[in-house]
């Protein structure tokens, strides 16, 4: 069989220093476990740019398209802010998602036992939290016709509308119900089907495609706001919660900031399946390209490499070394190792981007 295809896009900023020390992980893999992968690096984002003149080449998307996972570290820098709208960094990224059609967004929340005190929750409410948001990307009110800025009569009047066909919930709901049988096997399903149209859409065919396809699957439904209530609550409640793209956008932002640093923050983004059967998919840590801290050692890491586990889990059925990396990370933050943004300017001296790696491999 063949190895394993991973595209590497480490991109501008921090993005190289983090994705640096995911392949320190890679190569272990690769001696102490057996599993290669065939690994391409390319260029995303300003870096691109500055040799193309495009940030993102034809030659970097084709290649995005044949391969079993994308991982990307950040793109963007100052030094990008004037460029033409057209080439700017962020277009890039842009670009990948929407060719590669990505439209189910996965925003893991987990809370490792050690960076509990970091949440403003109480301790016993997130210590051990583990849920993931599947948030619809790429239709919904942010995209929906009619939309702008009218003028009725003597005022003015701003337009959005929220349309969905079925095969678009249909397609989110199937990677939800795909994701929570690698998981728990339970998905909570949030829209307001109460006040909304769409929601009573959302609502029948979520139901629909779980008893059709995956009534092995424990599913509830929830109105968004109520969910949005429960998810501060009790969030250990939930294991997958799928949602339309502007509940998903605000719940997703909650859930994380759950659980402490944006340097903690894996995400991942599925397309349709492939002949593999396995969807496309790109793999990025939440944050962006720092350039505030680019070239100073500080940055953490652990994003990145949660973002790593992520494509092991869910693009190549390697949940043991997913897991692996998981407890290494686990195992590293209870024995006190910090970077600069998981302390206190009173906690003592922080570790930098390469001994918080070497520290994960070594764990
Ligand atoms: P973007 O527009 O690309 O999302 P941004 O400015 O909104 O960029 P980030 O680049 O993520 O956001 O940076 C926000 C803040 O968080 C910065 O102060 C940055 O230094 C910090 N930060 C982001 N990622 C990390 C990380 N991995 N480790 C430490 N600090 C980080
Ligand atoms: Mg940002």
């Amino acid at each position: 069989m063949a190895n394993p295809s991973l595209l590497i896009l480490a991109g501008d900023g921090i993005g190289p220093e983090v994705m640096a020390e995911v392949k320190k992980i890679i190569g272990w893999m690769g001696a102490k476990r057996g599993v290669t992968f065939d690994v391409t690096e390319d260029l995303v984002g300003g870096c691109a740019y500055d040799k193309h003149g495009v940030p993102l080449h034809d030659d970097t998307m084709a290649k995005a398209q044949e391969v079993d996972a994308v991982l990307l570290g950040a793109v963007g820098g100052p030094q990008y802010d004037t460029l033409d709208f057209s080439v700017k960094p962020e277009r890039g990224l842009l670009r990948l998602r929407k060719e590669m059609d990505l439209f189910s967004n996965l925003r893991p929340a987990q809370c490792f036992d050690a960076l509990a005190d970091f949440s403003s929750l109480k301790k016993d409410v997130v210590a051990g939290l583990d849920i993931v948001i599947v948030r619809e990307l790429t239709s919904g009110v942010y995209f929906g016709e009619p939309r702008g800025i009218f003028v009725e009569g003597n005022e003015r009047v701003g337009i959005n509308t929220q349309r969905y066909t079925e095969s678009e919930i249909a397609r989110v709901a199937r990677s939800a119900f795909e994701l929570a049988r690698k998981r728990a096997n339970k998905v909570c399903s949030m829209e307001k089907a109460n006040v909304m149209e769409s929601g009573i859409l959302w609502r029948d065919v979520v139901q629909e495609i779980h008893d059709k396809e995956y009534p092995d699957v424990q599913l509830s439904h929830m109105y968004a706001d109520n969910g949005a209530m429960q998810l501060v609550r009790w969030p250990k409640q939930f294991d997958v919660i799928v949602t339309d793209n502007l509940f998903g956008d605000v719940l997703s932002d909650c859930a994380a900031m759950l659980t402490g640093s944006l340097g903690m923050l894996p995400s991942a983004s599925l397309g349709a399946p492939m002949a593999n059967g396995r969807p496309k998919a790109l793999y990025e840590p939440v944050h962006g390209s720092a350039p505030d801290i680019a070239g100073t050692g500080k940055a953490n890491p652990i994003a990145c490499i949660l973002s790593f586990a992520m494509a092991l889990r869910y693009s190549f059925d390697m949940g043991e070394d997913a897991t692996r990396i998981e407890k290494a990370v686990e195992q590293v933050l209870a024995d006190g190792l910090r970077t600069a943004d998981l302390m206190g300017p009173q906690d003592g001296t922080p570790i930098s981007t390469t001994q918080m790696g070497d520290a994960i491999v070594a764990a």
